[in-house]
């Protein structure tokens, strides 16, 4: 039996059918932000705390919706506590050749043209509510599980990169080389497609992504927790101020929010 490479024991599914997203009409209709995603570059802030250990062979609860509010004015530029968390936690080494190095959060600069005020931002797999890289997939191995994680299962993935090239966010890498040194909690594949999973057992263990906890350290721009509890230290927030999703225009449903953007 195949086992989900990103820990999920249960309750996954593919959200219902749509047309698949086309990545070039995608990048057609960016804005500024989009095009700078693409450039070099970015910081965030979290807390958390509420969340419980999900019990062992217990399904994915589909009344769950984990989702990140970042905070940019709390995100300093130059910091990249939350890059080296998520490499040093899921194992993502240097090969030498950065153009092939795995890179499941990155920091991106953003500058306002009109004032030359720059932000730094946290950029990674947003956990689409409506996935296009789960309707492109041809195998059902890019899928979402019922708390909106969004995994790849490695055991069936064959590696053809649609999912990289339907995701507008770059949030995806292909894995080019055989690591003897993997993670037990970020098992990786040659041959197929990665990216974050919002690290998913320390979800399902109660704690918060190892992101968010170095961020925490730093300030604390990140905020975790259940998109769906009106009561959580996130929904909280999310009502108390402005925040946007990257892309809104697209309708895939981000459960990463940014504020001061
Ligand atoms: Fe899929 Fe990309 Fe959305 Fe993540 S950000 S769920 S990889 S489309
Ligand atoms: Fe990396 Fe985990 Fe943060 Fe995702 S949630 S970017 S896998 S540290």
């Amino acid at each position: 039996m195949s086992a989900c490479s990103g820990g999920c024991s249960g309750g996954c599914g593919k959200s219902a059918a749509k047309p698949a997203t086309d990545r070039r009409s995608l990048l057609r209709t960016a804005g500024a932000f989009a095009a700078t995603l693409l450039g070099p570059g970015v910081t965030l802030y979290a807390f958390g705390g509420e969340a419980k250990a999900r019990p062992q062979n217990e399904p994915a609860s589909p009344t769950k919706r984990w989702g990140l509010l970042i905070d940019l004015n709390k995100c300093k530029i130059g910091c990249t506590a939350c890059v080296t968390a998520c490499n040093d936690y899921n194992g993502l080494k240097s090969s030498g050749l950065p153009e092939i190095d795995a890179q499941w959060i990155r920091k991106v600069t953003l500058r306002d043209p009109r004032t030359g005020v720059e932000r730094s931002a946290p950029v990674m797999c947003q956990h689409c509510a409506d996935p296009p890289c789960v309707d492109v997939c041809p195998t059902g191995a890019s899928m979402k599980r019922a708390d909106g994680i969004v995994l790849v299962d490695k055991h069936i993935c064959i590696g053809c990169r649609y999912c990289m090239m339907a995701c507008p966010y770059k949030a995806r890498s292909f894995v080019h080389e055989e690591h003897d040194d993997q993670k037990v909690n970020a098992p990786r594949g040659k041959g197929t497609v990665e990216g974050c999973t919002l690290c998913v057992d320390r979800v399902d263990a109660g704690k918060n992504p190892a992101c968010v906890d170095a961020c925490a350290r730093e300030g604390g721009a990140m905020i975790f927790g259940d998109l769906n509890d009106p009561e959580s230290e996130i929904s909280k927030a999310l009502r108390a101020m402005p925040t946007v999703k990257l892309r809104a225009d697209l309708a895939v449903k981000p459960a990463i929010s940014y504020a001061n953007l």
